[in-house]
């Protein structure tokens, strides 16, 4: 069965399930009955989408949760005959399900929102994006950019994400302070950057990263992320492998985005990049693969054999015309894929339900087949498919005993949801940001009824607009200069 029509077995499994939780009978407390524990919290829904192997969606669940770990679900009156918590989310018009998973992010990017739009990859990187970067990054601009990315991210319902940007102490602090989920690269690049001089030092810096970060905080996954074949050469290339093995974490690079690389692979290397990596071993480690646009069908397979994570970004790879990655021939060959939504500086937002409609839409127009890309693959995609794309399949992406609780709330109060038939389907084709009421990362409570936990909204906002101003006057200086 190949992998789409998996995906839809699952969506009828779901709905045996679905129909099975909505018929069984609510179980009464048995007031004999003196062992009610005490647990932390439990998350209710009119629906809970649960996005396992079966595809089980409750309606009038519930979700209890112990420190930090979901222990047990299933219909809301079974849970709360069993279980008293220290704090309930209402369920009332409310679908429960796993947090959005944002496989690559430049998070500190939000602050270069809008700064060059309308242009191609290496224009916008080797003329806007990289001078801009060397003249105003610092660790102040990567502690307000990466903290404005993780307010938009947990508002829009995105419980982790994959970093990868300059000064990662910097962002794993704020990440460990607002809650979130994430694993963090340190950037490896052969030129000038933000935090180093060339390849040598940046690995050496990353070695130093990792070391402060690696077991310190158990929602955070200090990891290498090399930037590209183009700005690192084969032995560089090698060398953060290397690094990354003896340290034992993952890897996170772009690879295949544009048909710039795949001119530049072929006329550098005499091969395309998938070949390229291969022949170095270096996917002998865990690699998260940003876009994947152009492997060619020789390629195809040797992401899947080697367990490559492939991380599709379709805002990104259209705004930059980079091209139309060909994820139906991935997820057929059996390849891991997970959703982003690349830096805010070429989308320009952090909104996956976005990704999610995007990824949809461009496949089917792309093959004239509007049965390709179901509303259930894509969440999939954004879930559980996304978790196992980096490493963490076995941690989060679907609400089961014995997962971390990375849980969201999505209301379907709003006009744009009525009449709700299917919640699958407006989960996909109807969502917004605005939409998601609460968002619990490992046990933790972030957002609660829209309002903001662990992030102090005011004085993001004010030091964001604030730093931007000086970004603005200095670019307009410049421009008066040349
Ligand atoms: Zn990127």
């Amino acid at each position: 069965m190949n992998q789409q029509k998996m995906y839809l077995a699952n969506l009828t499994a779901g709905a045996f399930a679905f129909a099975l939780a909505a018929c069984s009978p609510a179980t009464e407390p048995d007031p004999a009955e003196p062992d009610h524990p005490g647990i932390d919290l439990i998350v209710e829904g009119s629906y809970v989408v649960t996005m396992d192997d079966g595809g089980t969606v409750y309606q009038d669940g519930a979700v209890a949760i112990d420190e930090g770990l979901i222990i047990a679900i299933g219909p809301s009156a079974d849970i709360n005959a069993e279980y008293s918590a220290a704090q309930t989310l209402d369920g009332e018009s409310r679908i429960v399900l796993p947090g959005l998973i944002n496989g690559h992010s430049h998070a500190a990017m939000t602050l270069l929102r809008g700064v060059a739009d309308d242009l191609a990859l290496m224009d916008w990187l080797n003329n806007y994006i990289f001078p801009a970067e060397v003249e105003f990054v610092d660790t102040e601009f990567v502690r307000i950019g990466t903290e404005l990315a993780c307010w938009e991210m947990i508002r829009g319902g995105t419980t982790t994400f994959v970093d990868m940007y300059y000064f990662p102490d910097t962002i794993a602090e704020i990440v460990d302070s607002c809650g979130m989920r994430a694993m963090i690269s340190a950037t490896v690049i052969d030129q000038r950057s933000p935090d180093a001089e060339n390849a040598g030092d940046s690995i050496q810096k990353g070695n130093g990263f990792i070391e402060r970060w690696k077991g310190k905080n158990s929602r955070i996954t200090p990891i290498f992320g090399p930037h590209a074949n183009y700005t690192l050469n084969a032995d560089q290339l090698k060398a953060t492998r290397q690094a990354a093995m003896e340290l034992g974490v993952p890897i996170s690079i772009h690879i295949s985005e544009s048909p710039f690389e795949l001119q530049y692979s072929q006329d550098t290397y005499g091969m395309p990049s998938i070949e390229l990596y291969e022949s170095i071993g270096f996917f002998e480690g865990p690699t998260i693969a940003a876009h994947v646009v152009w492997p060619t069908k020789e390629e195809i397979p040797i992401l899947a054999e080697r367990k490559v994570g492939v991380i599709h970004n379709p805002t990104s790879n259209m705004k930059i015309a980079s091209g139309i990655s060909p994820i139906t021939e991935m997820l057929d060959a059996g390849v891991r894929v997970g959703l982003g939504t690349d830096g805010a500086a070429s989308n320009n937002d952090l909104d996956l339900w976005e990704e999610m409609r995007l990824a949809s839409l461009l496949q089917k127009v792309d093959r004239m087949n509007p049965e390709v890309m179901s509303a259930t693959t894509v969440l999939t995609m954004a879930t559980r498919g996304g978790a196992t794309a980096i490493g963490l399949g076995e941690t989060i992406g679907s609400l089961e005993v014995g997962k971390r609780a990375d849980i969201i709330q999505v209301t379907f109060d709003d006009v744009h949801h009525v009449p709700t038939y299917d919640v699958i389907s407006h989960l996909v084709w109807v969502t917004d940001e605005q939409d998601v009421t609460s968002v619990t990362v490992d046990g933790k409570v972030l957002m609660k009824d829209g309002e903001m936990l662990t992030i102090d909204t005011n004085r993001v906002a004010a030091e964001a607009k604030e730093l931007a101003a000086r970004i603005q006057a200095a670019l307009a200086e410049r421009n008066r200069a040349q």
